[in-house]
């Protein structure tokens, strides 16, 4: 909430004492090229709340960035996948992999929609059997459903995109809410989903000259910023037509117009809200990349 007005952006591999939460983007690309030329990365998102871990959206080397990153995904709590596109959830069994500390320990959990989780008439499932197998707990997620993870509450919220079945997310923990909007274009009564929240991540993949179905823009992403009003809000998953400091300059204009300070999010970066735990899994993977 406001009263939390210690709020830092820094770049990722700070340890710090204390409660509250920290989202590490692995990767800001989105859509097509950016992701298949890796000209932003498409690791996904971590986020630490309330004593979980969970690796979001764990697209195309994932893993990778995790390293990077110095980011230790052997102690994830869950995995979560918005929508079963490639930039999304291409890691997914991977991530699993990490969390099961190599299939070899049941725990974690997979959070995501039915077509990941089960298939549906024209696609197998993502999620195999065998690893189907390792994990703890399986949710399948729909719109306005609310689940908790530990002491965390999570909430799917609706999504207009291609993947029908696609969602986006609200965590509460901390005292706080976090939201993630998934892939697709801002629609009237989205902001609904996402009133209160402390921070609102956006994906948006064009800017506002550029308009396409499915896919949220900059002017979509403004009309969601004044309509909900979080306490921030930062923009990630970017095609081409917002790379080479477009992303920035359309976050300055949101901000300008919305009066809610929004930012453009850089592979690796962190934000910080309040004081987080230090991560136990940090130093001895130092041990082993050094
Ligand atoms: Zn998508």
């Amino acid at each position: 909430m406001l009263w939390r007005t210690l709020l830092t952006v820094l770049l990722s591999g700070s340890l710090l004492q204390g409660d509250g939460m920290r989202l590490t983007f692995l990767g800001v690309g989105g859509g097509r090229w950016v992701v298949l030329r890796q000209l932003r990365a498409s690791g996904g998102m971590i986020l630490e709340i309330d004593g979980q871990k969970i690796h979001i959206d764990p697209g195309p080397g994932a893993l990778v960035r995790a390293s990077e990153r110095r980011v230790d995904l052997c102690d994830l709590t869950a995995v979560m996948v918005s929508h079963r596109h490639t930039d999304h959830m291409n890691d997914a069994i991977a991530s699993i992999e990490s969390m099961t500390k190599g299939a070899t320990t049941r725990r974690g959990c997979f959070i995501s929609t039915r077509a990941v989780i089960r298939g549906d008439r024209e696609n197998p499932p993502i999620l195999d059997s065998f690893h189907r197998g390792k994990l703890r707990k399986i949710c399948t997620m729909s719109p306005g459903k609310t689940m908790m993870l530990g002491k965390v509450s999570i909430k799917a919220t609706p999504t207009k995109h291609r993947d029908a079945e696609g969602i986006g997310f609200v965590f509460g923990g901390e005292g706080m809410r976090i939201g993630y909007t998934g892939d697709g274009e801002y629609f009237p009564g989205m902001e609904k989903h996402f009133m209160g929240c402390d921070l609102l991540v956006m994906n948006v993949l064009r800017p506002r000259t550029d308009k396409w179905p499915g896919h949220m823009n900059s002017e979509g992403a403004l009309d969601l910023v004044k309509a909900a009003r979080p306490g921030q809000a930062v923009m990630q998953h970017f095609g081409m037509k917002m790379i080479k400091g477009i992303a920035e300059k359309e976050a300055s204009w949101i901000s300008g117009r919305s009066g809610v300070k929004t930012t453009a999010a850089r592979d690796g970066m962190s934000i910080t809200i309040g004081r987080v735990p230090e991560e136990k899994g940090r130093k001895p993977l130092e041990r082993f990349l050094e």
